[in-house]
């Protein structure tokens, strides 16, 4: 195909970032629809265009500019003629980085509006207690947080992903409807909600009692009960400040720390997470072998996963990493939490040999 004139006209006047752009075929340029198109319309002229480098900054202003506006309704006329509109880009402008750059480009991702949707609304559940919104990265980056154990992290980025096969998931096959049903109450379409917060049968109510009332920092600092809160438990912080908690009992000049921001933030990331993933245990496991689990088994279950926890970070302390901050990181976490904990030696993170307990709960009734 010979060179249309204006095009070859316009050649003399291409400017550096406009050629460049087009010899590696618009790979890699964020708005390059309308580049392509303002570039037709400056080809299309046959006088040169002198203010072109101005002209190509101005450009990319306004549809900065453009993309802000809330009324994006304006129709642009977008179209190029065939024969202005090279595809392609020069072998000889290319490096293998842009190859694979324009080979990213062309991947079609599948929408994922069920994850879209629960990311939004964990957003706003985090903002509600937070005071701040997350972004998306963020609350991804918060599935790994080292606060929250392996298993834990998994059961959080399937519940992200809406992965777990329950609820509207069965709604929709022929013949196994009756599976989107709660399997412990049977009236309600099961969801992450239900399982978690809404249903009394699988014990949710008996966990979230134990998990408030270990909490020493007082009940308006604890979040309400909302799933984007278990989502989004690795990055939880507080808006307000720890009170300092003082256990019954103990002199104000006792030898442990006041709880701090971090301490305390560890201890609720700790009890969000390991509470709800408890839930979802049990659940499947009334699921798979239909067995009901009693208040008094629950409460076992639940200590004994939140004494993991403190026995974790008394063996981080005292034999894995054996440095102060680990030591004052466990004492801050725990204090308030523990068993006779006016007894205990003010640097118990340090001995393994010192046994440390959180007190006993009282079962709900
Ligand atoms: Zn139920």
């Amino acid at each position: 195909m010979s060179t249309p004139p204006a095009l070859a006209s316009a050649k003399a006047v291409r400017t550096p970032p406009a050629a460049a752009w087009e010899d590696r075929g618009w790979i890699g340029i964020p708005d390059s629809t309308y580049f392509r198109a303002a570039a037709y319309h400056l080809k299309r002229r046959s006088a040169p265009t002198a203010a072109a480098v101005t002209g190509t900054r101005a450009a990319a202003a306004l549809a900065s500019s453009a993309a802000m506006r809330p009324d994006a309704g304006d129709d642009v006329d977008l179209t190029i003629p065939p024969a202005f509109n090279l595809q392609g880009a020069k072998l000889s402008a290319i490096s293998q980085a842009t190859a694979y750059q324009a080979i990213r480009e062309r991947q079609t991702t599948p929408p994922r509006t069920r994850t879209d949707r629960r990311l939004a609304a964990t957003r706003l559940d985090l903002h509600e207690f937070t005071k701040r919104l997350a972004t998306d990265a963020t609350i991804w980056r918060a599935c790994r947080s080292s606060d929250i154990r392996a298993p834990v992290q998994q059961f959080i980025f399937c519940a992200l992903h809406r992965s777990q096969k329950i609820g509207e998931h069965w709604s929709s096959i022929p013949g196994y409807q009756d599976r989107a049903f709660c399997p412990a109450c049977g009236d309600t379409i099961e969801s992450m909600e239900h399982i978690l917060f809404q249903c009394d049968d699988l014990g949710s109510t008996t966990i979230w009692t134990l998990a408030k009332s270990l909490w020493p920092h007082g009940q308006e600092n604890w979040p309400r009960d909302k799933l984007g809160i278990v989502l989004a438990s690795g990055c939880l912080t507080t808006h307000t400040q720890p009170r300092a908690a003082r256990p019954a009992g103990l002199p104000s000049t006792g030898a442990l720390p006041q709880p701090s921001d971090d301490g305390a933030l560890h201890l609720l990331r700790i009890l969000i997470s390991e509470s709800a993933y408890l839930i979802w245990v049990l659940r499947c496991e009334r699921v798979i072998s239909e067995h009901q689990h009693t208040a008094t088994t629950i409460t076992t279950r639940w200590t004994n996963t939140i004494n993991d926890r403190l026995h974790t970070d008394q063996l981080n302390a005292s034999r894995l990493i054996r440095t102060s901050t680990a030591v004052i990181r466990a004492q801050q976490t725990w204090v308030g939490t523990l068993a006779s904990e006016s007894q205990l030696p003010g640097d118990w993170p340090k001995s393994h040999e010192v046994l440390v307990g959180i007190r006993a709960p009282r079962i709900p009734t």
